[in-house]
């Protein structure tokens, strides 16, 4: 097999299920089939060294690629050609591996289903009709679809875990500062994080080692010792203590939702492991916390789209302010002008102090939550999501709705620690996601836990 065949079959099964499944924005045969050709030479001269040794791989389209066009889902980026990698692709290089294409997401990775993207509505492939979750949706979905066997995808609120769940495969959000946001098109900068979609636990270890580590370009990515992932896939979980908080099993989490994790841990207690129930108080306040937040962050950080530095101009003004005006009003879609607005007010002179320096605070208070159960357990777990994956436009006109979906996994953003989901069990066909949710820069018992089920 060399790394052309592996290519071609990435090419070849996208050719046959993308009119369908929609997961892709720009595709880069041309790069992919001559990169597999360097490779397939370093075959043969026994140099193939990289850690991912020509896996094809797909890269969310707010992660910037130098000369591969990069939009964020957004019209304002429609034209948009980096001119430099973001730190993990660059690693991603490093470990040989061949860039497919970019994926579909929200605009701007704002949204939980990937209807908020400019361009095209990506679809759950275990279901067409449903939405493929998001705001790393096209990751998840050309996991699931086998256009790819491995997908970067990025998480402020959930984005790479509630798509994973609502598709059946596997995806980690690191700790906050475990991988470098050198490049990746800044939502929430407090809470952003790249992490690895994969089909199976190991190859998501194996996935998360390539792209890890301190990088100079980001002050907030850690200077953390780096463990072996893959070494902690022991299948061992004796003595293992977890965490099961009483607030992710309640109100609006469905039955079949709860049966699958109750069985799940079933499973981890005949391999030793012991559960106790426990509570973290503060996760009311998450919600409301987050989205105060994270929209704050995004109205500074989307400032910079003004119609002069990148991207999408207006055709027609007359004055500069009237510039930046009709660019943004055209550029940006509903959703994205609904958090800059709020955001905007949360941070304004008069507001500061209840709405945003409030929600600072209870996340400390959120954060403490966890640093509590962590004192005496060794991981969390409970579901991703409330639901299974819902219907294409069942949610779009109700913004709260949607928002409700990240529920069970925004604390874990706010509080910076890492989580997973894996399958876990089906509801009338569709896939459900177990999380689990580790200490601080500890996804290595994450990964134990995770495997415990393969
Ligand atoms: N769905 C959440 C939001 O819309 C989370 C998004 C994310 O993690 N990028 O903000």
């Amino acid at each position: 097999l060399t790394v052309s065949d592996l290519v071609e079959e990435s090419y070849k099964r996208i050719g046959q299920v993308e009119d369908k499944v929609q997961a892709f924005l720009t595709l880069d045969e041309e790069r992919a089939r001559a990169t597999a050709k360097s490779l397939d030479e370093k075959l043969n001269t026994g140099d193939s060294k990289g850690l991912l040794f020509g896996m094809p791989i797909g890269v969310k389209d707010n992660i910037v690629t130098k000369g591969l066009r990069t939009t964020c889902a957004s019209k304002i980026l429609e034209n948009f050609d980096p001119i430099y990698d973001a730190t993990v692709v660059q690693k991603l290089h490093q470990a040989e591996t061949v860039t497919i294409g970019k994926l579909n997401m929200d605009e701007f990775a704002m949204g939980s289903s990937n209807e908020n993207s400019h361009y095209q509505k990506t679809r759950n492939p275990w279901n067409l009709e449903r939405v493929p979750g998001g705001s790393s949706g096209g990751s998840a979905a050309s996991v699931a679809a086998g256009e790819v066997l491995f997908s970067l995808g990025s998480d402020t609120g959930g984005s790479i875990r509630q798509p994973a769940s609502f598709c059946g495969v596997v995806g980690m959000k690191p700790t906050y500062g475990r991988v470098s946001r050198f490049g990746l098109v800044a939502f929430a900068s407090s809470l952003d994080q790249i992490g690895p979609i994969t089909r199976t636990v190991e190859d998501n270890a194996f996935l998360l080692q390539a792209i890890t580590g301190l990088d100079p370009m980001d002050s907030t990515s850690a200077n953390v010792d780096v463990p072996n992932f893959a070494a902690s896939l022991t299948g061992d979980i004796k003595g293992l203590k977890i965490a099961v908080p009483k607030e992710y099993l309640g109100e609006g989490v469905t039955d079949a939702v709860r049966q699958s994790v109750m069985d799940s841990l079933k499973i981890l207690e005949s391999l030793g492991a012991v559960w106790e129930e426990v509570s973290l108080p503060h996760s009311k306040y998450a919600l409301a916390t987050y989205y105060l937040l994270s929209s704050s962050e995004a109205s500074a950080n989307l400032a910079r789209f003004d119609g002069v530095r990148y991207g999408y101009r207006t055709p027609d003004a007359e004055s500069l302010i009237e510039l930046y005006k009709k660019t943004r009003a055209e550029g940006f879609g509903d959703e994205v002008k609904r958090r800059i607005m709020l955001g905007t007010f949360a941070l304004s002179s008069g507001y500061y102090d209840a709405y945003y320096k409030k929600a600072q605070q209870a996340r400390t208070l959120i954060k403490k939550d966890f640093e509590d159960v962590f004192a005496n357990y060794d991981v969390i777990v409970g579901p991703t999501t409330p639901t299974p994956a819902f219907k294409i436009g069942e949610n779009i006109d109700d913004p709260l709705t949607m928002y409700i979906n990240d529920i069970l996994t925004i604390p874990v953003n706010l509080a910076g620690v890492p989580g997973i989901s894996i399958p876990c069990g089906f509801d009338a066909g569709l896939p459900l996601g177990l999380q689990i949710i580790g200490k601080h820069f500890d996804e290595a018992t994450i990964y134990r836990v995770a495997h415990a089920f393969e």
